[in-house]
């Protein structure tokens, strides 16, 4: 596994100060497994005040649990001091612990054993609960016993699923059983922890395995439980939103608001669940488009791999918003008020179907037309 040259520079800025370091967590795992790391983490015996004092540019990002983010041109990394050096709570013991000792200690509160990896500058691996074995038998394991790491923190039973959906491993039976006890607990995490654990899991290669999330009772807090086949969402695009709208649509019970996801997601997931069809003909969607703008045609058709279709009107150049039709409000300096709204909307319908009359004087004419008729 290549650790990257800033990040090795890291690593050797702390070391040449006498501090010990290595890299540690999701970034060990993913380099062993050959995938790319999302993001680089790295462990030391410096303290927070000292990490900032040896890089030019840090963020106190969070300083209550000793992480710092140092930040070079070629990226970041977050610097967090290994959580048990140092002086102890009850103040009793000695301040001094071996860099072995400590490590440990920093990877034993870690949740899996895949997780609980560091390795050096010159690429000696720290490995104490066995995670290389479980990388190679592709499990996800609690580092100690699973129903004490499940009550300190209920949230590590999402990520046991989040996890095992990411890399495509299995659960070990003695964690599964725990998470089947623990289940319970999930009603006391926050909707934000609970959501991007569900994001996660939805835009991975296994985003039906929320539906084992629902089948466990992790996800009681957003009002789910029973059996669910959400094998549906494999074959969709990999974009959250698109991903949260089919599982609305697979999940109509489901209130997106509960998750207090960003408002456009929210709201263009529902609003595109609401507006799916198995397959939508040309005039479907270009009603969709104008009555709920592009992000919303955009994500109801490719729920329903459409988007072929919706490009092809899209770059058709035909009238598909009353931004584009020949006619505005001023050319009906006759009508009042409501009536101007509901005259428009009536021609931009027409225009949907016949995108041969989006010119002004034949517009006018209909709309005389229609007039008279009402
Ligand atoms: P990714 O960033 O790819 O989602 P990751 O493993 O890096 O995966 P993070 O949430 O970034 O996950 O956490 C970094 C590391 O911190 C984990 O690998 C794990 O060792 C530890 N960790 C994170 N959250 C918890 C938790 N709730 N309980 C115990 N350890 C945790
Ligand atoms: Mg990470």
């Amino acid at each position: 596994m290549q650790i990257p040259d800033y990040i090795q520079t890291i690593l050797s800025v702390l070391e040449r100060h006498g501090f010990s370091a290595c890299v540690v967590g999701g970034c060990v795992r993913d380099g062993l497994l050959g995938r790319q790391a999302s993001d680089w983490d790295v462990a030391t015996a410096a303290r927070p005040e000292t990490v900032r004092k040896l890089f030019e540019k840090t963020v106190p990002t969070g300083i209550a649990h000793g992480t710092v983010t140092v930040v070079l041109p070629q990226g970041t990394a977050e610097v967090t001091t290994f959580r048990t050096d140092g002086v102890y709570a009850d103040g009793r013991h000695p301040s001094q612990v071996t860099f072995t000792d400590a490590l440990r200690d920093d990877l034993a509160r870690r949740d899996f054993t895949v997780n609980a990896m560091a390795m050096d500058l010159r690429g000696r691996l720290y490995d104490c609960f066995g995670g290389q074995a479980d990388l190679r038998s592709r499990c996800i394991r609690c580092v100690g016993d699973a129903d004490v790491r499940f009550s300190e923190d209920a949230l590590r039973m999402l990520r046991a699923v989040r996890f095992s959906a990411q890399l495509e491993f299995s659960i070990e039976d003695q964690t599964l059983a725990a998470i089947k006890r623990c289940a319970p607990l999930c009603q006391k995490l926050s909707a934000e922890r609970i959501r991007d654990e569900v994001q996660k899991t939805l835009c991975s290669a296994h985003p039906e395995r929320v539906g084992q999330m629902i089948a466990l009772g992790l996800l009681e807090k957003l009002g789910l439980s029973g059996q669910w086949d959400l094998s549906d969402l494999r074959t969709l695009p990999g974009e959250a939103v698109v991903r949260w709208a089919g599982l609305k649509r697979l999940l109509p019970q489901l209130d997106l608001s509960m998750l207090r996801l960003d408002r456009h997601t929210e709201q263009t997931a529902t609003l595109a669940a609401q507006a799916y069809r198995e397959t939508f003909t040309e005039l479907e969607l270009k009603r969709l488009l104008a009555q709920q703008g592009t992000a919303v045609a955009d994500c109801a058709a490719r729920l329903s791999g459409a988007r072929a279709l919706l490009e092809q009107i899209l770059s058709s150049g035909d009238c598909v918003s009353l931004k584009t039709l020949a006619v505005n409000g001023s050319d009906f300096p006759t009508l009042e008020g409501r009536q101007v709204g509901q005259m428009l909307h009536r021609l931009l319908l027409h225009v949907l179907e016949h995108p041969q009359d989006n010119d002004k004087q034949r517009l006018l004419a209909i709309a005389a037309q229609a007039e008279q008729t009402d």
